[in-house]
């Protein structure tokens, strides 16, 4: 029995109250879409969360939900809360699982919803450049629907393929071409949203409103901690009538930084800026000898064509100007082609590894700065063999800092030596003035940091879950709301 084998299960319905829960949902959603059986609850007790992976190889389970429901519409959604309310029962919303933080497992059993099946475009809106879908719908058909229709979302998750627009919304998720379209929450126009009593909320789809603070925008980033999302509307644009690519060499990061800082002040919105350190550029541009022994900046710049031109002009003069040595296209081209790969980290989990992904956003006067003290701290624990970087967002403020880490523990403690990876990292970040988390979000693992990073204002994100949510019943545990039983600091 799976139950046995439970790592971080604080948790589980008892037998009566399972058997209840399982008639009256079968009654609203019907049998079919409600499932107790092993083989379901399995496939999603774990997220990409590399703790929850490294147990999983091991034969054992982070947390193990005592049913599976699969809603199709909103009224299913607000029916299952009200009971789920009424009788104190967890319910942990499951998009398709690819949060790193353990953000999906549902540490006290109870329901997992999973939401594939609202998973249609509701409207699509042209003339006011929106479009309105359900929060199951997967991130690649997302957009090849829109370019079906003449669009794009402007959203590329590295996790594209195995992510949900639920999801990208729950986490703040960003895309790979976020300088031009903004992060997930600078598309969003409205949400519908079911809370823990089954009420359901609906924004207006209008560009702004100022008629008091919007509840459908605070569940931006709210991890499945204060409702369920059940329909988006977001902003679209028309499919970019050009592209154009380039590519530059630096000897260092900072002046690479400096570079981007002053493209960023001219109001040229390039759509990728991404800038690697001297590790990831041998790793990711192999082919590029002007790169070798430096530091790869590469740029992508899409939309209307006399805008892409002029913004072209602005990036590749800056880059010179700055002594960034000119690639060309072709390491764009090749990144382009390789950006969806996401099979490295199971690769060396399989291998024995640990590897993880630890992204910060910083403003510009200590962008290097922390990268240079997070990447020290992270090389100095044993056993660690990388602590490489590359900036991956960009903004007139500042930056986005994706740190790839890796390393064997010396004395097999895995989870010991992650959390003295995870531990150096964060403090390494905060001592600089950094914030702990630019789009992965918080889930189980960054809970512990939130008071470093929120100060008092924890305390009132607290009180505000209370009142929404008296009996905690939505995705306990996460989001530093309350610590975890059995992962504590
Ligand atoms: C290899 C890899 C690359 C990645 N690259 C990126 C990247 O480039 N950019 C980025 O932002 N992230 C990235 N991620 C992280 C992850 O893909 C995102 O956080 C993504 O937004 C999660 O979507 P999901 O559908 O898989 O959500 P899940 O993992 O299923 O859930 C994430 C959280 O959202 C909640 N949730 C899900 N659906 C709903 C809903 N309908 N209502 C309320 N809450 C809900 C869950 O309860 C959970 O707390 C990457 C992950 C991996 C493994």
């Amino acid at each position: 029995m799976a139950e046995n084998r439970t790592v971080i299960q604080e948790k589980s319905l008892s037998d009566d109250l399972l058997h209840e829960m399982t008639s009256k949902l079968q009654k609203i959603v019907g049998e079919e879409r409600v499932s107790v059986k092993e083989i379901d609850r399995l496939s999603t007790c774990r997220d990409f969360w590399p703790m929850a992976s490294i147990w999983f190889m091991e034969g054992r389970f982070p947390s193990v939900p005592d049913l599976i429901v699969w809603p199709e519409n909103t009224e299913e959604v607000s029916a299952i809360m009200a009971l789920a309310n009424e009788k104190g029962v967890p319910v942990t919303p499951y998009g398709e699982g690819s949060g790193t933080l353990g953000g999906s497992i549902a540490l006290r059993g109870g329901i997992v919803l999973d939401m594939k099946k609202m998973n249609r475009v509701k409207k699509l809106d042209g003339e006011n450049q929106m479009v309105t879908v359900e929060p199951g719908l997967n991130g690649s058909l997302y957009e090849e629907y829109l370019n079906r229709q003449g669009y794009t979302g402007g959203h590329f998750p590295q996790s594209i393929r195995c992510s949900s627009v639920g999801g990208w919304l729950a986490c703040r998720a960003a895309g790979q071409f976020s300088t031009r379209y903004g992060k997930i929450e600078d598309m969003l126009v409205s949400l519908e949203a079911v809370l823990a009593d089954g009420t359901v909320i609906k924004g207006r789809d209008v560009p702004r409103t100022s008629t008091g603070p919007r509840l459908d925008h605070f569940l931006l980033g709210s991890e499945g901690t204060l409702g369920i999302i059940t329909e988006a509307t977001l902003t679209i644009w028309p499919y970019p009538e050009k592209r154009a690519m380039s590519s530059f060499a630096f000897d260092t990061m900072d002046v690479a930084l400096e570079a981007i800082r002053k493209i960023m002040r001219t109001g040229a919105r390039p759509a990728v800026v991404r800038l690697y350190d001297y590790v990831e550029t041998s790793y990711h541009f192999p082919e590029a000898e002007e790169a070798e022994d430096r530091c790869m900046l590469i740029f992508l710049i899409e939309g209307n064509e006399k805008i892409v031109d002029a913004e072209n002009d602005i990036c590749t003069s800056l880059a010179r100007e700055h002594g960034g040595v000119d690639c060309g296209e072709e390491p764009v081209k090749h990144w382009l082609e390789r950006r969806f790969n996401v099979s490295l980290a199971s690769k060396m989990f399989r291998q024995g590894a640990v590897l993880d992904t630890i992204e910060v956003t910083s403003n510009w006067h200590n962008a290097f700065e922390i990268y240079k003290n997070m990447q020290a701290a992270m090389i100095g624990i044993e056993g660690v063999a990388l602590a490489s970087g590359h900036y991956s967002h960009v903004y007139p403020e500042g930056a986005c800092l994706y740190i790839t880490t890796m390393g064997t523990p010396p004395d097999e403690d895995k989870e010991a030596f992650y959390r003295r990876l995870w531990n150096v990292a964060m403090e390494a970040c905060l001592s600089q003035g950094g914030a702990i988390s630019h789009h992965h979000g918080v889930g189980l693992h960054r809970g512990q940091w939130m008071e470093s990073e929120h100060g008092e204002g924890l305390n009132a994100l607290r009180s505000i879950k209370k009142a929404l949510d008296p009996k905690g019943i939505i995705n306990p545990g996460k989001l530093g709301m309350e610590e975890a039983e059995k992962w504590p600091k």
